[in-house]
């Protein structure tokens, strides 16, 4: 595990300038607290680590989509990866510019694609023949010639978790290899579209840089094959580290190594980070409610739930939980549970950890991508606020939802 903004001073726990015991006091919890110095250090090791390569960094809009994040980013040069209009909608909401925007995803629809035809974006990667016909017909109707990159799944294992690994043959992404130069022979067929690079994304959460390096290969023997591919985009970032022990790949010796193989190529470079650029510097914090024992196991009951943060539910990810102030209580082995009406509702199992009372604030460590975006109003709980830390200052950049908001739109 790494902290990217967070540290402990004396024996409370920071984010930047700011303690977090203080955030906790005014904004409640359970919270999230990003901090930007450790998102903008993040972005620059791919951007920097890319210099001198004509290139651009997009990060994925996915991973962690709240606007005053896409701004950061924005300001600080990033592109964006998007997977539906709705990222589109918060990508311009946040002030960028669509002409940096790739589009994504494999079953976009003809709104999606007309509203980002409409907003001029960079390229979209496309996923299928019936996708390139539908973005000619739509273009062909705007007198339009959007750029067009062909994701292809070069079956690659990226050895991860299944539910995030996608570059295999038998996954629904992409178009085969073998396939792909057959349809820049046809690229004629569409002339409302220029079919000009190959991109792809073989996984998340990738702990050696090796797949990466691998898929890479293949969309440069595709490259030296087919003329027409002028860009190059790899997809995702590497992965980072959960558990204490987990090392995650070196970013820039990754970039030096892409930098080498695109050394004399006259490609243009896209990569996509998501999770490597906002993971780290992003916590939820947690209040204990309750402890509890029953025969078998010990209980943190606290007051953040798998609808808050469904990573350790959903695929068993493990998440770091630190004391906020360090309590030195000694340790226990304990269920971390949240108050939601499911026995799969839990932060973390068999965790040793710090002996913590009711009152104790926790932090859940890594929890900047993939966490509050997959938030939900499951038992009718509103999803917690966001809160982003620059140096001193921090501010509230998504409000805590309120009761009306979970009954917005509905009628009796
Ligand atoms: C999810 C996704 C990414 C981001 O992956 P990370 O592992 O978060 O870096 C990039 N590109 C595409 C097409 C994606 O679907």
């Amino acid at each position: 595990m790494r902290l990217a903004g967070f540290d402990y001073r004396r024996d409370a726990l920071y984010c930047e300038e700011v303690a977090l015991e203080h955030i906790a006091a005014r904004a409640g919890t359970p919270c999230y607290v990003y901090s930007s110095r450790g998102i903008l250090e993040s972005f620059s090791a791919y951007d920097q680590g890319l210099a001198g390569l004509p290139h651009r960094v997009c990060y994925a809009v996915k991973a962690n989509s709240s606007l005053a994040v896409l701004a950061l980013l924005d300001r600080a040069g990033a592109g964006f990866d998007i997977v539906s209009g709705g990222e589109l909608f918060r990508v311009l909401a946040a002030g960028a510019e669509a002409s940096r925007v790739v589009f994504s995803g494999v079953g976009k629809t003809a709104p999606e694609i007309e509203y980002a035809l409409d907003s001029g974006i960079c390229c979209f990667n496309a996923e299928s023949e019936a996708e390139l016909g539908l973005i000619d017909a739509l273009a062909a109707r705007r007198s339009l010639r959007p750029r067009v990159g062909l994701r292809v799944n070069p079956d690659v294992d990226a050895a991860t978790h299944p539910y995030i690994s996608t570059g295999l043959r038998q996954h629904k992404f992409g178009i085969a290899l073998r396939d792909a130069e057959a349809i820049f022979q046809r690229a004629a067929q569409w002339p409302h579209l220029s079919l000009e690079g190959v991109s792809c994304h073989i996984g998340s959460q990738l702990l050696t840089a090796a797949p990466l390096e691998e898929a890479l290969d293949h969309l440069l023997d595709l490259a030296a094959r087919v003329p027409a591919v002028r860009f190059l985009d790899l997809g995702g970032g590497v992965g980072v580290p959960y558990q204490p022990e987990q090392q995650a790949p070196d970013v820039t010796a990754f970039l030096t190594r892409v930098r080498e193989r695109l050394a004399g190529h006259d490609l243009f470079f896209f990569i996509e980070p998501g999770r490597s650029i906002v993971a780290e510097a992003g916590v939820l914090l947690t209040r204990v409610l309750y402890r509890k024992n029953s025969v078998a196991k010990e209980f943190v009951v606290v007051d953040a739930a798998m609808n808050d943060l469904i990573r350790p539910s959903l695929y068993e990810a493990h998440h770091e939980i630190l004391p906020v102030r360090r309590p030195a209580r000694g340790k226990i082995l304990a269920d971390v549970v949240g108050p939601v009406c499911e026995t799969g509702d839990f932060l973390a199992l068999d965790r040793e950890m710090d002996n913590v009372l009711p009152g104790d604030l926790l932090a859940v460590a890594t929890a900047g991508a993939y966490c509050f975006v997959a938030a939900s109003n499951y038992n009718s709980r509103p999803r917690p606020p966001e809160i982003l830390v620059e140096g001193l200052a921090w501010r509230t950049i998504r409000a805590r939802e309120s009761y009306p908001d979970l009954i917005r739109g509905e009628q009796v």
